[in-house]
C-alpha cells in the first residue's frame, strides 16, 4: 500500500515514511492509494480474538512495510498498560425485551492512560515511528509538534515521554481546556517533553503549528541542529490507522455479545471535532464493515452539521465554548481526506476548496458530491442543555455513566431514530472518561459544583455514582507541576526554537 496526497500528484510514499511525514510537500493530507478490502469472513474470525489480535490483521492492510512481527508488538507495547482487559469495553444498554433489535452498543474508548480516546492511536503511534525511523534508515531526531484542544495534548506526551530519538513540544489554549486536561499536561514527566499555554483557542494553536510546518527558514534552523519535524496530530495517518481497528474489533465484540449477528448493519455515531474519528468509521465502512449510517454528532459549534445540511462550509461565525471542549472546533481538518475520496481523488477540487478556506473562510460543494455524502452520513447536533440532560437519563434509566462528549453522540443519536425511524443497531464512540469533565457531569446530575475545586469533584462523582475514579486522574492532586511556559500565539515558532536550539 502506497500513499498519495490530497491535494496535487506526488509520488506514492511508504506507510513508515508518511508517518514520520506527517503532512505532505504540497500542504495536503496522506491518503492510501486503495481502500483494501475485508471480507465478512475475515470479520467472522476476529470474534474469538482479543484486541490486538483483532487490530493487527486490519492495520497489515494498510501498513505494508511492517511485519506482522512489528505490528504485533508495537500494540502490544501500546495498549499494555490499559486498565482492562478488553482494551475496549462494549457496553450494550438494552431498554426492555422489545427493543431487543435495537440495541445500542456503547465502545469505551478511553481506558488508556489520559482517560480519553484519543489514547487510542497516540500510545500505537510513538511505536510506529520508532520503528519507521529504522526503516528509512533516519538519524535526525524527531521534533513532534502538537496543537492540542485538550486530550490530544495529554495523550502525545503520554505516549512519547522518554521515546529514544523524539522530543515532544504541547500547545494548548490557555483558557480552552479543563482544570484536569491542564493538569493532566503540566504534571507529564519526561527528559524530552515541553508543554506550553498559548493566549488564544484551539484554531489559533493549531494554526501557529500549521505555520511552523510551512516555515522553510525555521526548518532550516531545525535541521542544523539535527532535527526533523513531524506532526502527533489526528492529520498523521498514524494516528488515523489504528482508529479504524476499533470500529472492527468493536463489531465483532457486538458479535461475540450475541446482540447483532455477522453481517447486520449497524449505524455508527460519533462525537466530532477535527473529523478524525469519524473518518476512521468511514474507512472502515468502505473497506466492508456491515455501517449503514455514519452519524456526525456536534455540539453548538455544528459547523459540520451545516455542511452536511446545506453543503457549504463556513467557519465565518462565532465560536462558543462548551461543557464539549474537545468538540470546540471550526476547521476540522481530516474533512479534506472526505472530499478527496468522494471526488473520486480530485486533487484539483480539494485544493480548490482548501485555499477557498483558507482566504475566505468558506467553501462551496457542489450537489452531486452533496447527494453522495447524504448517502453515508447523517448530522445534528445537540444544545448545551440537550447534553446534561442525556447525562441525567441515562444514569437514571440505565444506572451507566457518561462523559459530556459521549452525551452529545447519543443526544444526536436519539434525533436520528426519532426523525428517521431507523431502529437499527448503533455502535456509539464514547470518548472520554465521566471523571475527565466532572463539573459538567455533577451538574447534570442535578449537583451543585459551587465551590468544590476540579480534584474535590472527582471524589464528590465517586460518591454519587459509586463509579472508580480512573488511576491516573485519581492521583493528579499529588503530581508535582513541571510546565508553566505561556506565549502569546505569534510567539509558538519562537518556543520551538527556544525548547531544542537555543
Ligand atoms: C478529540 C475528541 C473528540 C473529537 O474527535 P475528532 O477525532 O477530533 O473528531 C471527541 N471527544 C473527545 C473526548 C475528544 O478528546
Amino acid at each position: 500500500m502506497k500513499y498519495i496526497s490530497t491535494r496535487s500528484k506526488i509520488a506514492p510514499l511508504e506507510s513508515s515514511e508518511v508517518i514520520l511525514k506527517g503532512i505532505a510537500d504540497d500542504g495536503g493530507l496522506f491518503v492510501p492509494e486503495t481502500i483494501p478490502k475485508v471480507t465478512l469472513d475475515e470479520i467472522k474470525s476476529l470474534v474469538e480474538k482479543n484486541y490486538v489480535g483483532r487490530a493487527v490483521p486490519i492495520l497489515s492492510k494498510f501498513l505494508t512495510d511492517f511485519t506482522e512481527d512489528e505490528l504485533f508488538e508495537s500494540c502490544e507495547l501500546a495498549y499494555d498498560w490499559f486498565d482492562t482487559q478488553s482494551k475496549v469495553p462494549l457496553i450494550i444498554l438494552l431498554k426492555d425485551e422489545a427493543s431487543k433489535n435495537s440495541p445500542v452498543g456503547i465502545m469505551e474508548l478511553w481506558h488508556g492512560p489520559t482517560s480519553a480516546f484519543k489514547d487510542m492511536a497516540l500510545q500505537l503511534l510513538p511505536q510506529l515511528m520508532t520503528r519507521a525511523l529504522k526503516k528509512v534508515g533516519e538519524t535526525k531526531e524527531i521534533l513532534i509538534l502538537v496543537a492540542t484542544s485538550g486530550d490530544t495534548g495529554k495523550a502525545a506526551l503520554a505516549g512519547f515521554a522518554d521515546v529514544p530519538q523524539t522530543k515532544i513540544m504541547v500547545f494548548y489554549p490557555a483558557d480552552g481546556v479543563s482544570k484536569i486536561q491542564k493538569l493532566q499536561m503540566v504534571t507529564q514527566v519526561g527528559k524530552n517533553v515541553n508543554v506550553t499555554a498559548v493566549n488564544g483557542n484551539f484554531d489559533d494553536c493549531q494554526n501557529g503549528v500549521k505555520k511552523i510546518f510551512a516555515d522553510e527558514n525555521i526548518r532550516a534552523e531545525l535541521e542544523k541542529s539535527n532535527v526533523k519535524l513531524s506532526s502527533a496530530n489526528s492529520i498523521n495517518w498514524g494516528r488515523l490507522v489504528p482508529q479504524i481497528c476499533y470500529y472492527f474489533a468493536s463489531y465483532a465484540e457486538y458479535i461475540k455479545s450475541e446482540a447483532i449477528k455477522l453481517g447486520d448493519a449497524v449505524n455508527v455515531v460519533v462525537p466530532t471535532g477535527n473529523f478524525g474519528n469519524i473518518l476512521a468509521a468511514y474507512y472502515a465502512k468502505r473497506m466492508g464493515l456491515p455501517v449503514k449510517k455514519l452519524i456526525c454528532a456536534s455540539n453548538i459549534n455544528h459547523i459540520l452539521t451545516d455542511f452536511f445540511n446545506t453543503g457549504v462550509y463556513d467557519r465565518n461565525r462565532e465560536f462558543y465554548k462548551t461543557i464539549t471542549p474537545s468538540m470546540d472546533i471550526l476547521i476540522s481538518s481530516n474533512l479534506e481526506r472526505l472530499l478527496y475520496h468522494e471526488t473520486n481523488g480530485d486533487t484539483e477540487r480539494v485544493k480548490t476548496f482548501m485555499t477557498e478556506l483558507n482566504s475566505t473562510g468558506k467553501y462551496k460543494i457542489n450537489s452531486s458530491l452533496k447527494n453522495r455524502l447524504d448517502k453515508i452520513f447523517y448530522a445534528d447536533y445537540a444544545t448545551e442543555a440537550e447534553t446534561s440532560n442525556f447525562i441525567k437519563e441515562i444514569f437514571d434509566n440505565y444506572g451507566y455513566l457518561v462523559d459530556t462528549h459521549t452525551a452529545v453522540a447519543l443526544s444526536v443519536a436519539s434525533k436520528y431514530r426519532k426523525n428517521t425511524r431507523d431502529m437499527s443497531p448503533l455502535l456509539v464512540a464514547s470518548t472520554a472518561s465521566p471523571f475527565k469533565f466532572t463539573g459538567a457531569v455533577l451538574s447534570a446530575l442535578g449537583q451543585s459544583i459551587e465551590g468544590i475545586d476540579d480534584l474535590e469533584q472527582l471524589d464528590k462523582l465517586n460518591l454519587i455514582t459509586k463509579k472508580d475514579i480512573p488511576k491516573n486522574l485519581a492521583k493528579l492532586g499529588t503530581a508535582k507541576i513541571l510546565h508553566e511556559n505561556i506565549c502569546d500565539k505569534n510567539e509558538m515558532a519562537e518556543q520551538v526554537l527556544k525548547f531544542v536550539v537555543r
